[in-house]
């Protein structure tokens, strides 16, 4: 590992993008595995290519659904730029799933020996600045007075540890369910998918991170929703789901 080589280069640019930065809506949507590429310093990580677009690098479909949601919401949506497998940020740095070693049937031989060092480098080349600018977005907007809702989309795979998943959608929360609940008695009254709450996982598998961080820390009402991604490997499968998880929002929005 070379740990002496800055972990994202000059021309890779800001590992945090935001969209729709003056967005009207409070719902402010964050996409954390939006993205596959691996920076150029770490190679192919030992992996091969069907292991690199594979759900284990990134959430396929969940950054189309996201920006569906955020153009049909006029809402700010903030994802990370980078592949998981260098840093999960829905992780904490001190969670061994943050650089994971494998990831379920794949180990990663590129994560292998992460001394302290690569793992300071890695957390503060990615994690702290996504971090970072989400609490500068939420200071931002409730010093305008906007009590910002937080929404994360994700998406997980159909087929784990080749158990096949019935749950289509997961509406999961931690401590706060209270937008959790509200959109799923909105999907029980226009029951389109499987929905589920706290499913596939939950707040005990540590998903719920950024809820906890940006949501639960300052009071802020939040959901994490979970797709699954053979839903969405298309324009019409994401824009369909975009617009029903958009309606659900709505609802619970007004509710
Ligand atoms: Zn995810």
């Amino acid at each position: 590992m070379l740990v002496h080589q800055t972990v994202l280069s000059e021309t890779e640019g800001e590992c945090v993008a935001v969209e729709k930065p003056d967005g009207r809506s409070p719902v402010l949507v964050i996409c954390e595995h939006a993205s596959r590429t691996v920076p150029e310093r770490f190679g192919d990580l030992g992996l091969s290519g069907e292991a690199l677009n594979s759900h284990i690098a990134w959430d396929p479909g969940a950054l189309a659904v996201a920006r569906g949601i955020s153009g049909n919401l006029d809402a700010t949506l903030v994802y990370q730029r980078f592949s998981r497998l260098i840093y999960d940020c829905n992780r904490p740095p001190e969670s061994p799933a943050a650089m994971p070693n494998a990831s379920e049937i794949y180990p990663i031989p590129g994560n292998q020996l992460i001394d302290a060092a690569e793992r300071e480098a890695r957390t503060k080349a990615l994690y702290v600045p996504f971090h970072r600018r989400i609490g500068d977005l939420l200071r931002n907007r409730a010093a305008r007075g906007i009590a910002s809702v937080i929404v994360t989309i994700h998406s997980f795979t159909p087929v784990y540890d080749g158990h096949r998943r019935d749950v289509e959608l997961g509406i999961l929360h931690d401590a706060d369910d209270r937008f959790a609940s509200r959109m799923l008695a909105a999907a029980g009254e226009a029951p389109l998918y499987n929905t589920q709450r706290n499913q596939p996982y939950g707040p005990a598998d540590g998903v719920t991170h950024t809820l906890q961080l940006h949501g639960l820390a300052n009071q802020l009402q939040n959901v994490m929703i979970e797709v699954r991604n053979d839903l969405i490997v298309d324009d019409v499968g994401q824009g369909v789901m975009a617009d029903y998880l958009t309606g659900l929002i709505q609802h619970s929005l007004d509710a």
